[in-house]
């Protein structure tokens, strides 16, 4: 029971990787608290994991007093927060550089990249005020490790998660808070679809990668564990890449 006793906020906790991840915390003693703008979905997520391990918070991580209010409401219903996993993020539009419309730019910069700013912020602001804690900002090896045409948006939202984790470990290891992040390649939720394809077409696909498969939603949130855990207590600012050897 690596967590028990701790209280998680998981912002997309009721999506792929995020309930995987809400699960694993679940079963390791944590209360969680999940995050994102579909109240339904949030509530059937908490049911399955069980209303007595975890709770749900609707916020939208792109505007400012959505942020703050989701940090203030989990910490002050739990009584804390010893843990956030910053992952609730979107593909958006896809295709050349050149065709990409302004607004569909910035939508996929502020749900990736300002929501995960605007979130850590106030994380990183409770946590400092009550004895640290950790946290874990889900980016993609898309972004800083790989190459993907098409995805430029999401891409550069990524890219920049890995940079603002590596900065933001600098500014505040010093306060107690630790923060570090995952990059999944391709796990097994909708969003690593092509657009038109089936899970079958996609298993085809992943046949060339050096793993010959997607992740399981599982194998992501074990990573994401181990950096919230004290397992990991000297990883500071790291992106640990868990793709099954795309980026290798
Ligand atoms: P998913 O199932 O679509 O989950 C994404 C979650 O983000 C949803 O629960 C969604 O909930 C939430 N969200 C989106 N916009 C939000 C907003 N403005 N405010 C609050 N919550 C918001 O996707 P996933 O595959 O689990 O991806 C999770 C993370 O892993 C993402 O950051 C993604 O980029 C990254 N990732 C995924 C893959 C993959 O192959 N699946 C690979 C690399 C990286 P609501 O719509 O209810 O708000």
């Amino acid at each position: 029971m690596r967590f028990d006793g701790k209280i998680v906020l998981i912002t997309g906790g009721a999506g792929g990787i995020g309930r995987a991840t809400a699960h694993a915390f679940a079963r390791e003693g944590a209360t969680v608290v999940l995050a994102g703008r579909d109240a339904a979905a949030l509530a059937e997520a908490v049911k399955e994991i069980g209303s007595d391990r975890a709770d749900h918070v609707v916020a939208d991580v792109t505007d400012p007093a959505s942020a703050v209010g989701m940090v203030e409401t989990a910490a002050g219903r739990h009584g804390g927060l010893h843990v956030a996993v910053n992952n609730a993020g979107i593909l958006g539009a896809a295709g050349p550089v050149a065709d990409i419309d302004a607004a569909a730019w910035n939508g996929v910069l502020a749900v990736n990249l300002t929501g995960v700013f605007l979130s850590m912020k106030h994380e990183i602001a409770h946590m400092r005020a009550h004895g640290g804690g950790a946290i874990v900002n889900v980016s993609s090896n898309i972004g800083a490790h790989g190459r993907r045409p098409g995805l430029a948006a999401y891409a550069a939202s990524k890219a920049a998660v890995s940079v603002l984790t590596r900065t933001a470990a600098l500014d505040h290891i010093g306060d107690g808070v630790r923060v570090n992040a995952v990059s999944p390649g391709a796990s097994d939720t909708p969003m690593s679809l092509l657009p038109g394809e089936t899970p079958a077409g996609r298993a085809e696909r992943m046949r060339a990668t050096p793993s010959g498969r997607v992740a399981d939603t599982a194998e992501v949130a074990e990573s994401i564990l181990w950096l919230a855990s004290d397992a990991s207590s000297h990883v500071v600012g790291h992106d640990l890449v868990v793709d099954g050897g795309v980026t290798a």
